[in-house]
């Protein structure tokens, strides 16, 4: 009886659920680098690179067991580019009595997965991934009847249902969020860890040389490629992070500092979304750092936060929301992204700086992505479909599952609040407080309109006055919707003049 496993891109994971009962003997491990994939968005050549590099790492560790592996090369004889077909010409070579696949992490894959059964005419099973702390299932449990969800109510369950960070049945240290502690700007003379990564091996190399020649005319550079392609290398990282980063993680994970791309950031989420890392196994480390008194509880607390609470909750939402999620828009944004996205040529030294980083690292800090890259599009009302079209390709971790509710729900609101309460909107002023880039800017952040006058003011104060009657009533916008109303009409009337004039320049 002979079993066909497929593995994706993003399971590389001994113990993924498709696995675990593999027949070394008797059943064949199907591995494909498909070309509707790799292009069905401009990926960052280093995303390519690194899903690449670890399929062929992971594919020689199975072998290197006894595992049977079938490998479908990118540029392999007959490769017809899809998983359908590719699975389609694997079931006519091998003749298996059974399919078996872990569900995939993006909606579009998994209508397709569940066509193949009638389509390739053998039984298919598609397991849960049960790589995440939260089920599909136990999601939707916990969403029932609920008339909003909110990151904090899901995030404490979490924590009393897996029992992390708990001192019986209360939160560690009394309180279950230290985010008072964790907003500091990165103070003068203080230096970031040394991040050299991973010296690209053999097969690494070989990879490379493939996307530079398929996939040269993306956005985003590839030399200096430094991901960890294997579990050991992932652990390495994790274990530097740990050693040296993770003490200061609190204190600074919202600060921003030019010419320091990765601060006190711990740099998995590449390993962590194609199952070279687990969840779980990271937050044990991280806990157990803190409980042996190598980090303070604002930084483990912080740290564990973003995987047991908001990684497993985006992921809970999109599956829950998925596919309508995708095609709100609740405040009909529509303007095309302005091309400085892909170019990063604006005088505005905070985007510039994000985008170059972006194109150099594919990889930028959340605050980066969210305050600076993400609130720019919210408040010129970038369409949603192509912001979420750009962060999905232009950085190393990004999978639909983890990307889409960021930038859909978090970053622009189109969702109309299901994921967060509100957007987050805000002027120059905070990337001020968080950075040195408005220091070292032509434009004046202390200046709302008038001659260098910093375009997050204006555009501020204009979307919070197109969208009034939306985000009027929140309870968290109201003091800042009292100070607009505050300003005569001709000071208002400058303000709107100044973002749209800025705008139109844009545009
Ligand atoms: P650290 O700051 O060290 O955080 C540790 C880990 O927590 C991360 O590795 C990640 O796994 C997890 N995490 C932190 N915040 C989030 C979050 N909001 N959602 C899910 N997981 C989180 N993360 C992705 O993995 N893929 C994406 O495509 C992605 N797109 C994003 C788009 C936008 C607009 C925003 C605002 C955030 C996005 N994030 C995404 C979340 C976050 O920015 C990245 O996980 C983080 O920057 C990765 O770097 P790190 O490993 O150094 O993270
Ligand atoms: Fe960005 Fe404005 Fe600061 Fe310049 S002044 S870096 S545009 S926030």
């Amino acid at each position: 009886m002979t079993v066909l496993r497929l593995v994706l891109g993003d399971q590389l994971d001994r113990n993924i659920s498709s696995l675990t009962d593999l027949d070394r003997d008797a059943d064949v491990v199907l591995m494909v680098e498909v070309t509707d994939e790799a292009t069905y968005v401009p990926h960052h050549p280093k995303k390519i690179a690194l899903i690449l590099s670890a399929m062929r790492h992971f594919a020689a560790a199975l072998e290197e067991e006894g595992a049977r592996v079938d490998y479908v090369r990118l540029d392999g004889r007959g490769n017809t580019g899809s998983f359908t077909g590719e699975v389609d010409r694997a079931v006519k070579r091998h003749k298996p009595d059974r399919v078996v696949v872990t569900e995939p992490g993006e909606w579009r894959v998994e209508q397709d997965m569940k066509a193949w059964e009638e389509a390739l005419g053998v039984p298919v099973e598609i397991r849960p991934d049960d790589r995440f702390l939260c089920s599909r299932a136990e999601f939707a449990a916990w969403a029932e009847g609920r008339k909003m969800f909110r990151m904090e109510h899901f995030y404490r369950e979490m924590r009393k249902r897996t029992g992390i960070l708990m001192d019986g049945d209360e939160p560690e240290g009394g309180a279950w969020n230290f985010d008072k502690e964790n907003r500091k700007p990165l103070p003068k003379g203080l230096t970031a860890p040394e991040f050299d990564g991973v010296e690209p091996d053999a097969i690494t190399s070989e990879v490379l040389a493939l996307v530079a020649e398929r996939f040269a005319d993306n956005f985003g550079d590839l030399d200096g490629f430094r991901f960890p392609v294997t579990r050991e290398q992932a652990f390495d990282l994790l274990d530097r992070f740990v050693a040296q980063g993770l003490e200061r993680f609190g204190d600074y994970q919202d600060a921003m500092a030019l010419g320091e791309p990765f601060l006190f950031h711990s740099l998995i989420s590449p390993a962590l979304n194609i199952g070279l890392l687990r969840p779980r196994e990271v937050i044990e480390r991280v806990e157990a750092a803190y409980r042996d008194g190598g980090a303070p509880l604002n930084a483990a607390e912080g740290y564990i936060r973003q995987i047991l609470g908001w990684r497993e909750y985006v992921r809970g939402i999109y599956w829950h929301a998925m596919p309508d999620y995708a095609q709100t828009n609740a405040f009909g944004a529509d303007r095309p992204l302005p091309a400085l996205y892909w170019t990063g040529e604006t005088d505005m030294r905070c985007l510039a700086e994000v985008v170059g980083q972006t194109r150099r690292e594919a990889y930028a800090h959340h605050i980066q992505r969210l305050m600076v890259t993400g609130c720019f599009a919210l408040l010129i009302g970038a369409d949603p479909a192509e912001v979420n079209e750009w962060y999905l390709a232009v950085y190393a971790d990004a999978f639909e599952w983890v990307q889409l509710p960021n930038t859909h729900g978090m970053v622009l609101h189109a969702d109309g609040g299901m994921l967060g309460s509100k957007p987050y909107a805000a002027s120059g002023k905070y990337i001020d407080r968080m950075s040195d880039y408005c220091g070292n800017c032509r434009f004046d952040v202390k200046k709302t309109d008038g001659e260098n006058a910093c375009p997050f003011n204006a555009l501020y104060w204009r979307f919070l006055d197109r969208h009034a009657e939306r985000l009027r009533d929140n309870r968290r916008m109201s003091m800042i919707y009292r100070t607009w109303d505050r300003f005569d009409d001709d000071r208002r009337a400058a303000i709107l003049k100044q973002a749209d004039t800025f705008l139109e320049t844009l545009s």
